[in-house]
C-alpha cells in the first residue's frame, strides 16, 4: 500500500495535520514512537493557555483568529471540551512584554481587552496582591485548551476520516526518493509522495540535515493546593505574571475537582536537556522556587505542592516557529520549533500543513516561520 502522505509524529501538531489532510480525501499514514495522547513529550499537563493579545508578535494575531474558529469546530466536531474560556489576566509593570506587549498586539488588531490599574486587579480578582504600579491587560476571549484530549480528538477524527495511524512506530530513517518519500521504522518501511514531519523535541534527530538550531528545554509544571481549599480558584481567569526582573509565571484556574489543585509554571526557565537525558524528577528547591513567587502574587495559593510533572519546549533562537515546505525538496514539509507557545496554534498548524503537503503553499501568514531565517549557509 502506498499512502499519498506520510505525518511523522502523531503529538499535537501531527495529529492535527493527520486530521485535516484525511479530511482533505488525502490517504494517510500516521507514525509514532509512543502511545496516543502520551506524556513524554510537549502535548500533556492537563491544559494549555490560549489567549489572542499576542505580546510575542502582532503577526501571529491572523493565525489565532483562525486557530478560534478550527477550536470551536473540533469541539462540535469531536464531541469533547477540547477548550473552555476563562478570561485571561495579564499582569506586570507598564512597560513590560506582557503588558505591553499584548496591549500592542490587542490595539493592532482591533481586539476586545480592558486595562485594569492595580487597585482594580485586587478588587475584580481578589486572588491576585499584584506589586504596587502593575497593572494587567483582561481579554475576555482567553482560556485552556486540554492538550490530551485534543491530541485523541485530531486522532479519533483523523481515522473516522479513512487515516491509518501505527503507534509503537518509531521512524529510524527518512529519505527521499525520485517520486516522493521513504519512511523506514523497526516494523517495516512505507512509501508517499510526501511527508510531513512533526517530531516536537525529536526535531535534532529527525531533522539533523535541514541545519535549524533547536535547543530542547526541561520545564516543571506544579498543581499546588490553596491554602483555603480550590473553591475561589474555580471560577477564575488564566494567568501570567511578570516581575520587575522580566521573568513570567503562569497559571490555571482549579479545573480538575477540590482534589486537583491549581496549576502553576514558570515561562521559559528551563534547563538545556534531551529527550534520553531529561531528568524527569521535580526536585525540592524548585517547589520552594515556585512557592516563593507564587506567595507574592497570590498568597492563597502558597500551599503543599500536590503533584508535578516534566515537559519539553523544543526552542529556536528567535522563538518563532518553524513551519515550511522543504526549501529543496517539494516532498517534505516541516513544523517543529514551537519554543513553549505552539498549543494554542494547534488546530489551524494543521489546516497549514495539509495546505503545504498537498498544494505546496497555503493562504495563512507564515512568512515569519521560514527556517531560512535560521539556517546560515556557508
Ligand atoms: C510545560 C509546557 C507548557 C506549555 N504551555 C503552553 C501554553 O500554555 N500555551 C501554548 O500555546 N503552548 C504551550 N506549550 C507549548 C506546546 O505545548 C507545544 O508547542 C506543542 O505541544 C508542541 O507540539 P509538537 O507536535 O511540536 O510536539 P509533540 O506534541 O511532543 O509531538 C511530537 C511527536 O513526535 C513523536 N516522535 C518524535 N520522534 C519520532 C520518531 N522518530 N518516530 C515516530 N514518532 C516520533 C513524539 O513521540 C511526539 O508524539 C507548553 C509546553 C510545555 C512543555
Amino acid at each position: 500500500m502506498t499512502y499519498d502522505v506520510i505525518v511523522i509524529g502523531l503529538g499535537g501538531m501531527g495529529s492535527a495535520a493527520a486530521y485535516h489532510l484525511a479530511a482533505r480525501g488525502q490517504r494517510v499514514l500516521g507514525l509514532e514512537k509512543f502511545t496516543p495522547a502520551h506524556d513524554k513529550g510537549s502535548s500533556h499537563g492537563g491544559s494549555r493557555i490560549i489567549r489572542q493579545s499576542y505580546f510575542e508578535d502582532p503577526a501571529y494575531v491572523p493565525l489565532l483568529l483562525r486557530a478560534y474558529e478550527l477550536w470551536d469546530r473540533l469541539a462540535l466536531d469531536s464531541a469533547r471540551e477540547v477548550y473552555r474560556m476563562t478570561g485571561g489576566v495579564f499582569i506586570g509593570p507598564p512597560d513590560s512584554l506582557t503588558v505591553a506587549g499584548s496591549l500592542r498586539a490587542s490595539r493592532q488588531w482591533d481586539l476586545p481587552h480592558e486595562v485594569l490599574e492595580d487597585a482594580e486587579i485586587r478588587s475584580r480578582f481578589p486572588n491576585f496582591t499584584p506589586n504596587p504600579g502593575d497593572v494587567a491587560l483582561f481579554e475576555a476571549k482567553a482560556g485552556f485548551a486540554r492538550p490530551e484530549l485534543t491530541v485523541q480528538a485530531h486522532l479519533d477524527l483523523a481515522e473516522k476520516a479513512g487515516a491509518t495511524l501505527r503507534f509503537g512506530h518509531e521512524v529510524l530513517e527518512w529519505s527521499e526518493t525520485s517520486g516522493g518519500v521513504t519512511v523506514r521504522t523497526a516494523e517495516g518501511t512505507f512509501t508517499a509522495g510526501q511527508v510531513v514531519i512533526c517530531p516536537g523535541a525529536w526535531a535534532p534527530q529527525l531533522l539533523a540535515e535541514f541545519g535549524i538550531p533547536i535547543t530542547v528545554e526541561r520545564q516543571v509544571l506544579y498543581w499546588l493546593d490553596p491554602v483555603g481549599g480550590t473553591a475561589p480558584f474555580v471560577d477564575h481567569p488564566i494567568f501570567i505574571d511578570e516581575n520587575d526582573a522580566g521573568a513570567q509565571i503562569y497559571g490555571f484556574p482549579a479545573i480538575d475537582g477540590p482534589r486537583g489543585g491549581v496549576k502553576v509554571a514558570f515561562f521559559r526557565k528551563g534547563v538545556e536537556c534531551s529527550p534520553d537525558t531529561i531528568d524527569r524528577t521535580v526536585h525540592d528547591h524548585e517547589i520552594r522556587e515556585m512557592r516563593e513567587r507564587v506567595a507574592d502574587l497570590l498568597p492563597a495559593l502558597d500551599g503543599p505542592c500536590l503533584h508535578s510533572a516534566t515537559c519539553m519546549y523544543a526552542n529556536t533562537p528567535d522563538q518563532h516557529f518553524v513551519i515550511a515546505r522543504h526549501p529543496e525538496s517539494a516532498n517534505v514539509t516541516v513544523a517543529c520549533g514551537f519554543s513553549g507557545h505552539g498549543f494554542k496554534f494547534v488546530p489551524v498548524v494543521g489546516e497549514i500543513l495539509a495546505d503545504l503537503a498537498t498544494t505546496g503553499a497555503t493562504a495563512h501568514p507564515i512568512s515569519l516561520f521560514d527556517p531560512r531565517r535560521l539556517v546560515t549557509t556557508t
